[in-house]
């Protein structure tokens, strides 16, 4: 049999289902369904999209045999309709409109009211009984045939730029100009009689053509026009943006015209059938008499509540259609059940009510917010319409994070003024006013003041303010800069990377293009989307722990979940905050980060800049009792839970590059040599390439000394904790290593210093030895560092700029023009390049385990708290991501999402219990 080109529906009976949704469309595929289930719907038929691909195929023709397929669908329609298409006594009149697979809001064509021709007026006006109704429907047609037909899918490009449907609007604003009123509405038969007189003159002058004055003309023309639109220029860079093959094709949808303006027993609506912003159960809609789909949207006139259930006090004296025409609205909420038990879905319909007879236009899976995600997904498990499997994948690990920070009011974010946008370093929200230094953020804060601290790029020296300000803003960095780093660890709203600033400290200013930005002003930045904009936008508070959907949703998702999550983090309250949002161990302690207070920078300052080992063991020994305590706090909140402490790590620059005559001068008195000492020293340790010079494990192997304080912290803290009877579990971490000798040589240290403990406390301590995987080398020969390191953790921070080349902190001036160009699909600073740095994972676990079979495998670099990195890390076999602690919820989400879809055969996890 030849293949089937046209799927008919109507009449409580379909040819196509909605698992056709690839032949059929979206669109086409639900109102297949939806007719199948007896719900109301406008006849019509579903032209389908391999047909397109094939119209395509043949340069623009359609197969002879679709005509004999389309006329005997039409006779169906036309049957189930009871009105026939060029009828001249009663015209049925079709919309063609374009439906894909997957949604492309906007991007394809529509025609409405084909069929109406010079023959087929007289019989609708005198069917409608109503000349006005007749003409605005054909001024609609002629408008959208020659823009949509005539125009775009010939395409033809206007000379003066300006295209026929520019020119046709013009001519009705002069009419109503003319005619001294405001409103389409106001124009009465006899304007629109002239008015479509003038239409068709304009199309011929401007197009060169007739618009044409037959009904089966104008139906292919518009089947057509939608297949051709799939390749237009819209259509192809929205496809592009969204990863949509070129081949899969449009469907093109037939369908009966039914009218919602056809007078005061007529109305069209747009409904979800639970609230998409509260995710409550409770039917919503608008809706509106006497009015065309488009009037609901367009904002001209207030629609209607749909029920009294959802009024408002902006809505409350507007009657609803429940009141209105309660058997209509019973029937309507009937179809509302109906739809939700089908599709086990919120749906986001389409009706029309043409003289009291309602017809659904659409039905689709609706879009809703975060917190609606959650509340519906939990809603529908327990009302058992679907499974607990199902109400995890149905909320998206990123939509919790609505929940999880403060957030710009959408509303309040639209009428607000964009400056800027930059890298989406830290989510949420922040409103303050603009100021240049970490020291004033930090004074204007001790004031009351609300601030957003703008700067080239964040140090260390720049904490304080950091830590004091509402939100961080800074020119330069990507993804893993230290701001990022920073802002993140404390769940504070950043962007980074924002090139287009141009921050003066002196003039205490910042240009963007010709608009400047002067200390005080207000500034609001949305850190989740990177958008940076002007003036004082509305901030929504996030209260995760008040929200009882999101609370079982994530008991549910945890118990899903097959691997571990670990927190970033440096200070007790920090460990103690990540143990509230589930942390199961600490993935990352970065010691450099314990020396940001002023007492302890000095002495770090101090160690860096002696000439000698004496000199440097004497500073050293100054850190010991800070890092000791902090230890013990650290070791304390975990509560015997894994603690993961990575050695020192940072390229000396970061501690000493930045600092100032003053600052020298300082140091110079506390360590009693000359100021041109210190700088010469400071000059000695310059570094080109500081990130790939003297760092990690490097710092350790050059001064043992400093390992060795270290390794003495943490284990006398152990130590001392294990005597008073408190569960310890160290991991130290040897950094940036890419040989096993250099393991080797710092496992030695540690050892002989465990040793000494040990001893000395009279205990059996029980911590582990092992390394980072952030060096290519170290991914390539695992197998043999594996023999040395009891666990691994890949530092995909490192890793990512080793693999490819790119400088962590100087990405931000070259990766926008790789996104824009589409060279990256995505920042891989910020989602794991599964692709390529992803097969360094890989292989690392693999190699790792074929030497240590129980190889304690995790991810401490940032992409260890993003969705589909963590689904990666699960897939791979790694027993735990961290993350910093605000990521956590999104983690451990994400975790179970990758559980229930990819799951693993034993139920296995690394260490810790399930909360
Ligand atoms: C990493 O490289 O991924 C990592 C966690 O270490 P850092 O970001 O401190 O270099
Ligand atoms: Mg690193």
């Amino acid at each position: 049999m030849a293949k089937r080109n046209v799927y008919f529906f109507g009449g409580g009976k379909a040819e196509g289902k909605a698992a056709m949704k690839n032949l059929l469309g979206g669109k086409g595929a639900n109102l297949a369904e939806m007719s199948s289930l007896g719900i109301p719907v406008p006849a019509g038929f579903t032209i389908t999209t391999e047909l397109c691909t094939e119209y395509y195929k043949n340069k623009g023709k359609l197969p002879k045999a679709l005509t004999a397929e389309v006329n005997k669908a039409l006779a169906r329609v036309e049957k189930a309709m009871g009105k026939k298409y060029g009828d001249p006594a009663d015209p049925l009149l079709v919309s063609v409109r374009s439906g894909a697979r997957q949604s492309m809001p906007g991007m394809m064509d529509t025609v409405l009211n084909l069929g109406l021709c010079s023959k087929t007026l007289p019989g609708l006006i005198a069917k409608a009984g109503d000349a006005r109704f007749a003409y605005d429907a054909y001024r609609r047609l002629i408008m959208m045939y020659a823009d949509v037909v005539m125009e775009k899918a010939a395409g033809i490009e206007p000379k003066d730029g300006r295209g026929v449907r520019e020119k046709l609007e013009h001519a009705m604003e002069a009419m109503k100009k003319r005619k001294g009123v405001e409103l389409d509405t106001e124009l009465d038969a006899k304007d629109l009689k002239r008015l479509c007189e003038e239409f068709k003159k304009i199309v011929k002058k401007t197009i060169g053509k007739e618009f044409p004055d037959d009904a089966e003309a104008q139906l292919w023309g518009g089947i057509k026009a939608v297949f051709q639109s799939w390749n237009g220029r819209r259509a192809i860079a929205y496809r592009r943006i969204e990863g949509i093959p070129g081949d899969w094709g449009t469907a093109v949808n037939v369908q009966s015209m039914v009218f919602g303006n056809l007078g005061e027993t007529s109305a069209t609506g747009v409904a979800f059938t639970r609230n998409p912003a509260t995710g409550e159960d409770k039917f919503y809609g608008e809706w509106l008499v006497n009015a065309q789909g488009e009037d609901v949207v367009a904002g001209t006139r207030t629609p209607r509540p749909l029920n009294k259930a959802t009024k408002t006090a902006d809505t409350k004296h507007l009657k609803s259609l429940q009141e209105q025409w309660p058997t209509l609205y019973r029937q309507l909420a009937g179809i509302r059940n109906k739809l939700e038990q089908h599709y086990k879905d919120m749906q986001d319909i389409e009706f029309t009510i043409e003289d009291r007879t309602l017809y659904m236009l659409q039905t689709r899976v609706g879009k809703r917010t975060g917190a609606a995600a959650i509340r519906m997904a939990v809603n529908m498990a327990e009302t058992g319409l679907i499974d607990k499997a199902t109400a995890i994948m149905r909320v998206k690990p990123e939509q919790l994070d609505e929940l999880l920070h403060p957030m710009l009011d959408p509303a309040g974010q639209k009428k607000a003024t964009l400056v800027a946008t930059g890298l989406p370093a830290g989510p949420g929200g922040g409103v303050g006013q603009v100021v240049l230094t970490a020291d004033d953020a930090e004074s204007w804060a001790k004031k009351g003041k609300k601030v957003i601290l703008v700067r080239n790029e964040t140090s260390p020296e720049d904490v304080h303010g950091m830590h004091a300000a509402e939100a961080i803003l800074t020119a330069k960095g990507g993804m893993t800069s230290h701001a990022a780093l920073v802002a993140r660890g404390w769940g504070k709203c950043c962007i980074v990377g924002c090139g287009a600033l141009h921050i003066d400290v002196a003039a205490k200013k910042v240009t963007v293009g010709d608009k400047v930005i002067k200390e005080g002003d207000w500034m609001s930045l949305n850190g989740t989307a990177g958008r940076v904009y002007a003036g004082q936008v509305g901030v929504l508070p996030a209260e995760p722990r008040k929200n009882k959907w999101y609370k079982k949703l994530m008991t549910w998702a945890d118990a899903a979940r097959q691997i571990n999550v670990r927190a970033n983090a440096e200070r007790p309250e920090d460990a103690a905050q990540a143990v509230a949002f589930g942390a199961e161990g600490i993935g990352l302690t970065r010691t450099e980060h314990m020396f940001f207070e002023p007492e302890r920078i000095v002495h770090m300052r101090v160690m860096i800049l002696a000439e000698d080992e004496t000199a440097r063991r004497k500073a050293v020994m100054k850190l010991l009792p800070y890092q000791k305590q902090d230890f013990i706090g650290i070791f304390k909140a975990m509560a015997g839970k894994p603690v993961t402490i990575r050695l020192l790590d940072p390229p000396l620059h970061e501690f000493v590059g930045g600092l100032d005559n003053k600052q020298i001068a300082q140091l110079a008195k506390k360590i009693g040599v000359s100021a041109a000492r210190i700088k010469a020293r400071i000059a000695q340790l310059h570094e080109l390439n500081p990130m790939l010079g003297h760092r990690g494990c490097r710092l350790g192997i050059a001064y043992p000394e400093i390992t060795e304080m270290q390794a003495r912290a943490i284990l006398e803290a152990a130590a001392e904790l294990t005597k008073k009877g408190v569960k310890v579990q160290p991991e130290i971490m040897v950094p940036l290593v890419g040989t096993k000798n250099e393991l080797a040589n710092q496992e030695a240290i540690i050892r002989s210093v465990g040793d000494e403990v040990e001893k000395q406390y009279k205990v059996k301590l029980n911590y582990l030895v092992g390394t980072m995987i952030e060096i290519p080398r170290a991914a390539l020969t695992a197998d043999e560092i594996a023999e040395v390191a009891e666990f691994f953790s890949f530092g995909t921070n490192d890793l990512t700029q080793m693999g490819f080349g790119f400088s962590r902190d100087d990405v931000g001036g070259f990766l926008p023009y790789y996104l824009a160009e589409e060279i990256l699909p995505v920042d891989p600073f910020q989602v794991l390049d599964q692709e390529g740095i992803g097969q360094l994972v890989e292989m690392g676990v693999k190699k790792g385990r074929s030497t240590r079979p129980t190889l304690k495998v995790g991810i401490c670099g940032e992409h260890g708290g993003e969705p589909s990195s963590v689904m990666f890390c699960h897939r791979v076999g790694m027993d735990y991501v961290s993350c910093s602690p605000f990521r956590l919820p999104v983690a451990r989400f994400a975790a179970a999402q990758a559980a229930i879809q990819w799951p693993r055969k034993a139920k296995k996890k690394a260490a810790g219990k399930k909360k």
